[in-house]
């Protein structure tokens, strides 16, 4: 009997069955068409990009001992795309794609200095040698400058990423300091620096490290004695990232420790790039002397993306994705989703992944019921566009007015009402929030705060006001 492509795969798959649930087998298996084996190169055809992908981040190790069961050690697979073109002509596009195209990161080699050298060096990301230890970065090459798309909420921190990357510890922007609500594409952002300095300078050492793993092994290394090892081990980067730093706060030991850490760092002309949710002057629990240190560099926000930045950060995930969608869909999705872009990356996935599996056309009847499900689970969370609304409603005035230049004593204090309840009700730094309520500074977010805090001693009927207004928030 001649081996083909159809006999290949169906050994492929009946091995691939006994080792997954049958759901999962006959979601992602069974669409998949073979179409070609050459030597030792076996193609099959899948229905999506969305589903290559898939199969790549779940099923890859699997596919691959199935594949070399059947073709031996070199065998390869090679991925055909359908492209899905339900809305404009008929003929369907391919693209070919070589299983596992995107590289993993490789580890760093880097030599121990003599004090370090000691065996007994404990830490999650070395795997002690010798002479030489390695480490894994732990960036995630999919979060890249290629697809962290630009816009006007973003420009500033993309550029000064941009400029760290092309000459890490070289630049004034030292620190970098990202920082921005949630969604807000602050994560990628630190890893796509990560990735491109890499890809530039391989010699250099990155780490990517979130601030609760940091404390954590902080913690760790205390109770097993090795602290100094831990200060060494980090004094060891070159370029180190530290995601979500607002995690220190109130931890002092950890905020010393990495005190220490910076200033070895920085001294020694290696980069520093930081991410918060907050911008350092509102940022709570931080020792002044970290938080000086923290402004000494750049302090870049990342602000809710504007509605063409939104329909093209979904656009290009169609596009990458390739998967169509009718205009109207997309600007369905972008006009309701509007301050999260993980949340608009998730309705759309969710539309992709309703017309890929049940092979449901997208209408926008469902984009409507997806979108409204996103838009539901996130109702609680006010947005400083509502708190405007809602107060601009209360005192009689459209947001124009609450948010002009004017000094009638009504409308100042109904837009100090407004930063008041927005830094009570959101999670916005006081600069995006005077940024979002008529361009003002965060000084002036700080008085209005202080104000109605005063007043609400002092003025019964003020008082009044943000008992009324309280209660349309919570
Ligand atoms: P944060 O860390 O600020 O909470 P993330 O970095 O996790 O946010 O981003 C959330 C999602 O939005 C990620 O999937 C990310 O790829 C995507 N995203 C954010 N900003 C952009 C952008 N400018 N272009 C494309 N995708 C983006
Ligand atoms: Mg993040």
């Amino acid at each position: 009997m001649s081996v083909t492509a159809d006999s290949v795969w169906k050994n492929c798959l009946s091995f691939i069955q006994d080792n997954i649930q049958p759901q999962a087998f006959k979601t992602w298996f069974l669409p998949i068409k073979p179409v070609r084996l050459t030597e030792n190169a076996l193609s099959i055809e899948v229905p999506s990009k969305f589903f290559y992908e898939w199969l790549e981040e779940h099923y890859v190790k699997l596919l691959k001992v199935a594949l070399t069961k059947e073709l031996g050690e070199n065998a390869k697979l090679i991925y055909i795309i359908k492209m899905e073109n339900k809305y404009g002509n008929s003929e369907s596009i391919t693209e070919k794609i070589p299983s596992s195209n995107r590289s993993a990161m490789a580890p760093q080699e880097l030599d121990v200095p003599v004090t370090s050298k000691d065996p007994e060096l404990k830490n999650p990301f070395v795997i002690p040698g010798i002479r030489n230890i390695k480490i894994e970065s732990q960036l995630n090459p999919n979060y890249n400058f290629e697809n962290f798309l630009e816009g006007d909420s973003n420009r500033l921190a993309r550029s000064a990423g941009m400029a760290v990357a092309n000459k890490p510890g070289g630049t004034s922007f030292n620190p970098l300091l990202v920082y921005g609500g949630v969604g807000l594409g602050k994560t990628h952002l630190a890893h796509a620096i990560g990735v491109e300095i890499k890809d530039k300078y391989p010699e250099k050492t990155v780490l990517y490290i979130s601030a609760e793993k940091f404390t954590q092994q902080y913690i760790e290394s205390v109770k097993k004695n090795t602290r100094n090892d831990f200060i060494h081990f980090y004094q060891l980067i070159d370029v180190l990232i530290i995601d979500d730093v607002q995690f220190l706060s109130g931890k002092s030991g950890t905020q010393d420790v990495f005190f220490h850490i910076f200033n070895h760092l920085h001294q020694n002309g290696k980069q520093v790039i930081l991410t918060s949710d907050k911008a350092p002057v509102d940022m709570q629990d931080i020792e002044q002397r970290l938080l000086s240190r923290f402004k000494w560099g750049l302090s870049a926000e990342l602000q809710v993306p504007n509605y063409e930045t939104r329909v093209s950060i979904l656009k290009n995930k169609l596009y990458r994705d390739g998967v169509e969608m009718p205009d109207a869909i997309v600007d369905h999705v972008a006009k309701n989703i509007k301050t999260n872009i993980r949340e608009l990356e998730g309705a759309i996935i969710s539309l992709i992944a309703q017309s890929s599996f049940n092979k449901r056309e997208v209408t926008l009847e469902l984009a409507e019921s997806i979108v409204e499900k996103f838009v539901k689970n996130t109702k609680r969370e006010v947005s400083i566009d509502y708190i405007q609304k809602v107060v601009s409603d209360y005192f009689d005035m459209d947001v124009a007015t609450l948010q002009s230049k004017t000094r009638k004593r009504h409308i100042v204090q109904a837009r100090q009402l407004a930063m008041f309840f927005s830094k009570k009700y959101t999670k916005a730094s006081l600069a995006s929030i005077g940024s979002q309520i008529g361009k003002r500074d965060h000084a002036t977010v700080l008085h209005a705060c202080k104000t109605v805090d005063n007043l609400a001693e002092t003025d019964k009927q003020f008082r009044k006001y943000i008992e009324d207004l309280n209660k349309k928030f919570t």
